[in-house]
């Protein structure tokens, strides 16, 4: 049973609170309200200072397509499939989904699913779709089931992403039916959102190794957050973890400027220092890119830490810079 604070009680009818008891579960309460799980998911104050920022700040709206297609790259497009999810991060990118009712984006229906079969069809240009919400898995297994078939029939569609945090919240959703659709559908990659080494238990390495079995590549995207992974050795231990079950470190993201979330921005300068500090400790798999998403559907731009002054380059032991 979770307690809140009167401070906390403030904050849920703005933005709800929701969790799964695996999560919880990972929180160290010895650690109160510093735990990096603990600081992912309750309510704090901080998230009702801002209300001046947008709620859509890479313009997803703007993108939108059909009721449920987001067409803002050439080469791929991104489905909102449901606004629901087992857990509410408190520095989710789609928090606009919340609202106190939990329902601004309802499941997504089998005509929203023709509709946007229908758009993709008539853009060959599109080679990659990106399954997101919400969290897909959150929707029942017959349902994900129709998802990506329809999708996985048009030929020029390569690869079929699907963006969980189910792997993190909960992962005992990914039973044998699952599975089975993981091993019949030979387009998907799946891609998880691990923040903290914390979150890696011995449950997410047998359920890892059951994925992979499959032939599904499994990438991660982290978001830096001030105050839970905003340090070097958390990441690289966080990196190491992931690599050793298999899980490609893939992006490390600065924070978007979504209201409510905007206290979890660590600035970009302590992201290229954590990815400098990376370096030499990790090797070129366990290595994210950093990346920061531009506002007003600008793109993402991977960012990297400056190591050449003039025609020089600064050396693998960083003590001097030697001409190129
Ligand atoms: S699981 Fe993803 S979509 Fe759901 S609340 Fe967390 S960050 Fe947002």
């Amino acid at each position: 049973m979770i307690e809140f604070t009167e401070k906390q009680k403030k904050v849920l009818s703005r933005y709800p609170f929701k969790a799964t008891q695996y999560y919880l579960d990972l929180i160290d309460h010895g650690a109160g309200e510093n735990d990096p799980i603990y600081r992912q998911i309750m309510p704090d104050e901080a998230e009702l200072a801002d209300n001046e920022s947008s709620f859509d700040p890479l313009a997803e709206n703007k993108y939108s397509v059909t009721s449920r297609l987001i067409h803002r790259y050439q080469d791929r497009a991104l489905l909102l499939t449901t606004g629901n999810c087992l857990v509410r991060c408190r520095f989710c990118l789609r928090k606009r989904f919340w609202n106190g009712s939990d329902n601004n984006c309802p499941e997504i229906t089998s005509a929203e699913i023709v509709e946007a079969v229908n758009y993709v069809k008539n853009h060959p240009e599109i080679k990659e779709i990106l399954l997101s919400g919400g969290d897909v898995l959150s929707l029942k297994t017959e349902k994900i089931n129709e998802l990506i078939s329809a999708f996985h029939d048009i030929p020029h569609i390569n690869v079929i992403r699907i963006a969980s945090r189910m792997l993190v919240v909960e992962p005992k959703r990914f039973d044998e039916e699952l599975l089975g659709i993981f091993s019949k559908f030979d387009k998907l990659w799946l891609m998880t959102h691990f923040n903290h080494p914390q979150e890696i238990t011995e449950m997410t390495a047998a359920i890892a190794k059951k994925i992979v079995k499959t032939g599904t590549p499994i990438l991660n995207q982290t978001v830096l957050l001030k105050g839970v992974n905003d340090r070097t050795d958390i990441q690289v231990e966080l990196c190491q973890k992931l690599t050793a079950i298999k899980i490609k470190p893939h992006y490390l993201f600065h924070v978007d400027p979504v209201q409510g979330v905007r206290h979890f921005a660590t600035g970009i300068e302590t992201g290229l220092e954590i990815l400098h500090g990376m370096r030499g400790r990790l090797s070129s798999i366990s290595t994210p890119t950093f990346a920061i998403d531009l506002p007003n559907g600008g793109g993402k731009v991977a960012l990297q830490y400056n190591y050449q002054k003039n025609s020089a380059f600064l050396n693998t032991e960083e003590t001097e810079y030697i001409e190129y």
